[in-house]
């Protein structure tokens, strides 16, 4: 079991408005194939529970997802048709999704408006913590949805590039 210290920041609650969401608990998910450090936030003020991912790991994924969409524009500028819709199509539109998801704007209703003085506690990385047996269906079939996404996009740049292909004879 990894072992990984919690956050001290205090985040203000989307539930309440209270500045009351605190680190409790630590799993994996998220981000690029859901290895990303998660914390569960809590509010001492209303119980309302979230998974946020770490700090380091959202910087990442914005990170990656600015490089994506940098190299598609640049690709999608330098090449002609349908080979430049690929370009926009692989590279840009989940780079935009991944820039937006890791940037804080994506956590503007949850703002860091505080952090506690102390030492951070240690705590386990759980193997498998949902929120609840609904949150562990949606998780399911986020990943279902996600396999559906890429492999649509695998077949669709196949055919695009067969259409290519023989658009050229
Ligand atoms: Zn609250």
């Amino acid at each position: 079991m990894d072992i990984v210290h919690l956050p001290q920041e205090i985040r203000r609650c989307p539930h309440c408005h209270e500045a009351g969401l605190k680190a409790q608990r630590a799993t994996r998910g998220g981000s690029w194939g859901g290895q990303a450090v998660r914390f569960l936030f809590c509010c001492d003020f209303c119980g309302y529970q979230i998974l946020i991912e770490s700090e380091r790991s959202r910087w990442v994924q914005a990170f990656s997802g600015a490089a994506l969409v940098l190299s598609g524009g640049v690709l999608a500028f330098l090449l002609d048709g349908p080979g430049n819709l690929v370009a926009l199509l692989l590279l840009v539109l989940p780079g935009a999704v991944a820039l937006w998801d890791g940037s804080p704007l994506a956590h503007r209703s949850m703002a860091v408006v505080g952090q506690f003085e102390g030492v951070p506690a240690a705590v386990e990385i759980e193997a498998e913590l949902f929120l609840s047996e609904e949150e562990r269906r949606k998780a399911y079939r986020r990943n279902r949805y996600a396999s559906y996404v890429i492999y649509g996009v695998l077949l669709l740049t196949a055919v695009v590039l067969l259409l290519d292909f023989f658009a050229d004879r």
